[in-house]
Parts: structure tokens; sequence; C-alpha cells
């Protein structure tokens, strides 16, 4: 007789995960999502009709989602009809104010051709970048990203709806009172930074990025506009950074090594005054580097960064006078840690 030890579900739902995964992203890219939102619930055939794809594929495609919990198949009459569940409504439709289409386009469409090579990337221990798109990257924003203007605005909307995803929990994560200005760095399409100033009515935020980035800002712009929301232009290991009393580091520590992290952090220790803020978001690994495993699954596309413990952060850090404060586990996709640059005079040892 089998029991349930002899059946290796975990090991079965692994082996269909891509397809799962796909099946996501394909229905995404189709905006099976969006044609569903728009009107309340549709045929199978108008479905394909609106979606420009064939009937047989798409009852695939659809009933695929269905088992996946994407989609609901209702009975309407005589006919079957397809709709959104209520997760896909909020994030899936495009239009969605906590969309992750952007980000799911990202993974099809740069992810997916990475791990595709995930054999080569762990036998030669480098970014598989050049195999799945021909073309070398130093820097993975300025060569890889960044180099045209289509692959920039995926890039950006995949970050874009992450932030807006998360932005909210990080934001209120600690008591930011004490704080009038706040510099987000790599603070990309400023999701997060008008997160901050809806969150806290004193802020004001400038949000620090890359030129190229910077000069897409407008296509981001939220509805209703905050002008205690400013936009710099620069790069963070080169440049200059802006006065503030907070600054914001998320999701840019687990791109870079140690030694570049130190020329930006010895940078901005410099522009901190005793008492100035530094708010680190990152999904933030276990001490024994055994969870969560979306950060070490991340890590598997080879850039030069790293997926750090709150341990390795704070050691980082204290290297530059800061000193842990607060650490915030928000059940989101990213978690925060606030930390304060103390008095060189008044270290305690
Ligand atoms: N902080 C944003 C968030 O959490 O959604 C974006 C994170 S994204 C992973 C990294 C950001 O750092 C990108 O917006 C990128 O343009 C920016 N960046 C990368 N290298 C940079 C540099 N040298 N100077 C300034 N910004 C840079």
């Amino acid at each position: 007789k089998c029991s349930r030890q002899d059946v290796p579900h975990r090991i079965i739902n692994l082996l269909d995960g891509f397809k799962a995964s796909k099946t996501l992203f394909t229905a995404s890219k189709l905006k099976v999502f969006d044609v569903l939102n728009s009107s309340e619930s549709l045929t199978l055939e108008e479905v394909a009709g609106q979606i420009n794809a064939s009937v047989l594929g798409t009852e695939r495609l659809l009933e695929a989602a269905v088992s996946l919990g994407l989609l609901e198949r209702v009975k309407q009459r005589d006919t079957s009809v397809y709709r959104n569940t209520d997760q896909a409504s909020r994030f899936l439709v495009s239009d969605s104010p906590v969309s992750l289409h952007g980000y799911i386009l990202h993974c099809n469409d740069m992810v997916w051709p990475l791990f595709s090579h995930l054999e080569n990337a762990v036998v030669e221990g480098i970014s598989q970048h050049e195999r799945a798109f021909g073309k070398k990257n130093e820097d993975v924003f300025q060569d890889a990203y960044y180099s045209k203007d289509e692959v920039k605005i995926r890039f950006m909307d995949a970050m874009h709806s992450i932030a807006r995803v998360t932005g909210k929990d990080v934001a209120t994560a600690f008591d930011l009172s004490s704080y009038k200005t706040a510099c987000d760095i790599g603070g990309c399409t400023g999701a997060m930074a008008y997160e901050l100033t809806k969150a806290h009515p004193g802020l004001s935020v400038i949000v620090f990025d890359l030129p190229q980035v910077i000069e897409m800002r407008r296509h981001f712009k939220p509805k209703e506009d905050d002008d205690r929301v400013s936009f710099v232009a620069g790069d963070f290991f080169k440049d200059d950074l802006p006065k503030a009393d907070l600054y914001i580091l998320a999701r840019i520590l687990h791109d870079w090594s140690d030694e570049k992290l130190h020329v930006l952090l010895s940078k901005l220790s410099k522009m901190c005054t005793p008492g100035c803020g530094l708010l680190v978001s990152e999904i933030f690994l276990d001490e024994e580097r055994k969870s969560p495993s979306r950060a070490l699954l991340q890590a598997l596309s080879m850039t030069e960064g790293k997926q750090r413990s709150t341990t390795e952060y704070s050691d980082l850090l204290e290297k530059h006078g800061f000193t842990l404060r607060h650490i915030q586990h928000t059940d989101n996709l990213l978690d925060a840690m606030l930390f304060v640059k103390e008095d060189p005079n008044d270290k305690r040892t």
C-alpha cells in the first residue's frame, strides 16, 4: 500500500514549477487578465478573439490558469465563461495600482532566458547575459538594462511594480517623523519616494538615479503629483550625492560586491552627520542561509552582488559608522532595517 511519503509531492511540484511560471507569464504577455477585466466574464472564443490567438491554444492556457487559481470558470446559462480571480484582478491586470504585470514581463523576457542557461552559469560562475542576449555586460544596469529604450522601460516598469506592491509597508516600517529630507539612492521611477511622502507628511524625498533613468520619470508619474518628490541624475559610484538626513537603499545592496559597496557606503558616510538615518530594504536571508528561497533563487542569476543576512548587512554598515536601530519583517516582498549614523566621538566600545 502506498503511504504519503512514497509520493514525492515536493519534487513533482518543482518539476512542474517552470510550466506554471510560463503559464502565468504567457497569460500576462497576451493580456488575458486585461481583456477579462474589461468585461465581467468572457467565453473561450471571445478571449481567443481578443488576444488574437487560436481557440485550441487559448483553451489550454485558460484551463491551466484555472487549475493554478489565476482564473475562474463558471457556467452561465448553457456556456462556460472565464473571469479573473480576486488576486488576478488586483495584481495581474496591467493598470491596477498594485499590478505585478511589469515584473512578470521582466521575468519572461529577461530572467527566463538567463535561467535557461543555468547549467552554464553554475559551471562558469558568471552571468549568462552574453549567451542569452549576445552582449557582454560589465555593469548590469548600464550595459544590459539601459542600452536599449525598450529594455530600459521594461526594467523600470518591473522595478516600479515591485516598489508599488512593497512601498507602503517599507515606508511605514519605522517612525521616520524626525527626518525632513530623504534621498532614495537608486530610487528609479520614484514609486518608493511617493509612498514615503504619502506616509510622512513632513518629509520631502529626492530620487537619485542614473541619467538614463531620470529622463524617463514622466512615464511613471502618479496621477496626483506631489511636489515634495524631486529627481536628481547621477552615478552613485562617481558623482556627489544629494544632501539629506535620511538615505534609502532599497534593493541596491544585493546587486553589488562588498568592494563596490565600500565605495558607495563611504560616500554616504561622509554625507551623513551624526543622527542621519539609513534605511535598507532587501530580502533578508536567515542566518543559516536556508531561506527565503526567493532570495537564493534570485542569486542564481549570477550578478556580481550577493544576498545577505541582517548580520551581514549590519557588519557591512557598521564599518562605515552606521549603527543598527531596528529590523522590520514586513511579510511583504521586502523587509527593512533602519540604521543611524553615530557620532564618532560617542563610540561605545
Ligand atoms: N530602489 C528601486 C526599487 O527598490 O524599486 C530600484 C532598485 S533597482 C534593483 C536598482 C536601481 O539602482 C536602478 O534604478 C538603477 O538604475 C540604479 N542604479 C544602478 N547603478 C547605479 C549607479 N551607478 N548610480 C545611480 N543609480 C544606479
